[in-house]
Order: structure tokens, then sequence, then C-alpha cells
């Protein structure tokens, strides 16, 4: 007896001589999980309830506008801003017959073609297949979603942060509505806290999590604005390519508080005029040049700002409304500064997130910008169809609202500032090495 376990000792030594001579590889230090369309709002229902308590106090992570998914995920991941604003889109750079200008791609290309932001995460839905499932079976895929990337994350040896993207919140969101969301992120939580035991007791570390998310949702049934009689009333002529003088373009391929319209350089504030008297529209925006942006605001009117994206400062010609911050006329602010002073107001950052929207989110920025009220939504005939067959979406996002426009940074490391935008995070959290 006591030799055998005399061998047994002698085997265990081997064993630790023979295999913790060379250091052994571990997963990752930090995992990032980039959580499509969580609410600020939403998340924080949990933080206070008592969840995700390893993750310092979230902030909240302010969207450019349009507040939809691909130009905040590349700015935050810091991939090639897309063609436009979603993947089915105006092409200004195409000439027709008809004219300038065509629509490009259907809702099937929505889910046929790989964003930019795809590349830089490890982990993702791979393929069309993957994502209609997504759209089939949102909460069981969600949870299937989260087993395989601790799977995955716990076989990676890379040396960086591991990035991880999940697009079901988005969808449970709209499908399912704010508590179906909240049960996803409950097993979410309970999945990284096992996860995190796991991780400290084999590799005596604890691992740094993040979350992050690219935009808010109001939780909302939307009401539809009614652009196409307007149009035809006002004598302008809704076409797939620009010809004529009150020719106009718009594709609408989603249910969002946001649109984007094409039309003829001289007739953008006319026709940002006809589209702000619409119900269910908040403002909407044309700019004049980089330094020139006019937005016309319900019960408010027009407004005119001076902007210099090189110094990074603004000025308002006249006072904004009360609920885009307390901002003096013709004072200039900088950026940051208007970052701060606007963080808490019900519009946050909105001029320079329209700016944005005109000439960083996508390669063809539109004539006038839209942005609704809560709950309000753009859709063309076929996707009300489709809405009805669904069961009604739950949620909107898209305009410049903090419900919308507030996603999150919540984070196991410090933070120093009180509100991140996208490219915050890609600064002080996706470059940072763990
Ligand atoms: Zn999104």
């Amino acid at each position: 007896m006591i030799r055998i376990t005399l061998i047994l000792l002698a085997l265990g030594n081997l064993g630790a001589t023979l295999f913790s001579a060379p250091i052994k590889p571990q997963p990752p230090e930090h995992l990032i999980i980039g959580l499509d369309g969580v609410s600020y709002f939403t998340f924080m229902k949990l933080y206070e309830g008592g969840y995700f308590q390893y993750l310092n106090r979230p902030i909240p992570m302010v969207a450019t506008f349009p507040t939809i998914s691909d130009p905040n995920w590349n700015q935050m991941m810091g991939t090639d801003v897309q063609e436009s604003y979603t993947k089915v889109h105006f092409d200004l750079n195409t000439d027709t017959e008809d004219g300038k200008g065509a629509p490009v791609g259907n809702l099937l290309t929505n889910l046929k073609t790989e964003v930019n932001y795809y590349k830089a995460f490890d982990f993702k839905p791979e393929n069309a297949f993957e994502q209609l499932t997504i759209f089939g079976w949102t909460e069981t895929t969600g949870e299937y979603a989260v087993d395989s990337l601790i799977q995955y994350f716990l076989k990676s040896r890379k040396k960086e942060s591991y990035k991880a993207f999940i697009l079901n919140t988005d969808i449970i969101a709209h499908m399912g509505g704010e508590e179906p969301l909240m049960k996803f992120l409950g097993y979410l939580d309970n999945r990284i806290k096992h996860l995190r035991k796991t991780y400290k007791g084999k590799y005596k570390k604890d691992l740094q999590i993040t979350l992050i998310s690219d935009h808010g949702n109001s939780f909302v049934e939307p009401h539809f604005v009614e652009y196409q009689s307007m149009l035809l009333k006002k004598k302008w002529k809704l076409v797939e390519s620009l010809k004529e003088k009150r020719d106009v373009a718009v594709v609408i391929p989603e249910i969002l508080s946001f649109a984007a319209f094409y039309v003829h350089d001289d007739f953008k504030q006319a026709l940002a005029k006809d589209l702000s008297e619409l119900k269910g529209v908040h403002t909407v925006a044309y700019s004049k040049s980089e330094k020139k942006l006019n937005l016309f605001i319900q019960n408010y009117g027009q407004l005119k700002v001076l902007l210099s994206p090189k110094e990074r400062t603004l000025t308002f010609l006249s006072s904004p409304p009360k609920n885009f911050g307390q901002f003096q006329a013709k004072k200039t602010y900088t950026w940051d500064e208007y970052f701060r002073k606007s963080l808490n107001a019900k519009y946050p950052y909105a001029v320079v997130n329209l700016w944005e929207g005109f000439y960083v989110n996508a390669k063809q920025g539109a004539s006038v910008l839209v942005s609704t009220d809560i709950k309000w939504a753009f859709a063309n005939p076929t996707l009300k169809v489709v809405s009805k067959i669904k069961g009604k979406v739950k949620s909107l996002h898209g305009s410049l609202d903090r419900l919308q426009s507030f996603g999150i940074v919540a984070t196991s490391k410090k933070l120093t500032f009180e509100g991140a935008r996208p490219s915050d995070v890609y600064q002080s959290i996706i470059l940072q090495q763990p």
C-alpha cells in the first residue's frame, strides 16, 4: 500500500516536471462582448437590480447619427465606413438612362452582405443562414450564441483581447420587447459569472470583462410617417434616379426612426422644410458645406449652426431648444464642451452627430437627414406588411433621442469619463492591450 502511494507520488512529480516546464498558454485576459442595440436604460435596470456587479458602473455610449448598427460599430471597432448608412441604400455614383443615382440592394442584401466591422470580431454570426436563424428563434439562438462564444473563447490562445459579437440582443428587443431582452441579459450575466469563476480557478487571474453596445432602443410600437402622400401633394416626385428638379429618392430598408433623402443640391432646403412639417418628424437637417448645418426642429423652427471640423468647434446662430442642452447663441463651444454639456439633455450631442451623419458615417452622405420622434418610424409598404405578419415591432432606434442613442460601455477596467462616443470606445478599449 505504502509502495503504491510512493509510486503514485513519484509519478505525480514526474507529471508536474514534464508538463509544467513550458509556460502553459491560456485564453486571453480580456473578453469584450459587443451586444447589438442594448439600451443604457435597460442595462441600468439590471445593474441596479444586482446583475453584472463584477463591472464598474456602466456609462452611456452616445451613438452617432443615425443611431443604427453600421456607422456605430465601424467607429467603435475602427473599421472602414460603409458605402451608406445601411447595406440597402441609394447610390449617387450610378448614372442611369433615367438620371443620376440608383437604389442598391434589397431585404436579402441586408442578410447576405458582410459588414466591415465583422472583420474586427473573433466570434460573430458566420453566414446568412446563421443570421436567418437569429431572426427565427431569437432567445434560443441567443443562449446558444453565448454558450458557443464561451467555448470558443476558452479555446483561444490569442494574446490580445478576445472580441465577440452578439446580434441577437437587438432582434430580441425589436421582436420581443424589453422583458425578454432583460431575461436574455440575465442569462448572459450568469454565464459570465460562471466563466470568471472557472477562469480564476484554472489560471489564478481575474478575467477582465467589457460589454459594449452600439445604440439604444425605445420600447414603443411604431407609428409610420406618411411621407409619400405629402411629397405628392407638395409636387415632389418619388423616383429611382434623379433627373427633374423636384425628383426625390429615398430607400427605406428597415423600420427605423430615421430616413435619408436624396435630391438636387438646390432643393435641399425646400425638401427639408416640407419633411419637417410631417407628423412624427422631429428634426430635419441638411448641410450647405462642411461648415454649415441647417436644422428644422419640431416646436422650434430653424436652427443654423456653424462648425469648424478642423478646430472641432461649433457656434449656434440662435440659442437652440432647451432639450438640446443649455447653450448661448453666437458663443463658440468646443465639441468636447458641447458633448459634456449636452450629455444629460434629451437630444445629446445632436448637432455633431448629425454633422457626422453627412460627412463621416457613410461614404455617400444623404442630401437631407430626418430624425423622428421616438414613437415614429419610416417604413416602405412591403415592410409594413412584413411587420404585420411578424407581429408588431416592439422597439425602435435611429433617432437623436437619448432613449434610442444611448448604448453602453460596461467594463471591469477603469473608466475615466462619464459618457463615451464610438471613437472613445475604439481608443480606450479596442486599441488597448489587456
Ligand atoms: Zn445595432
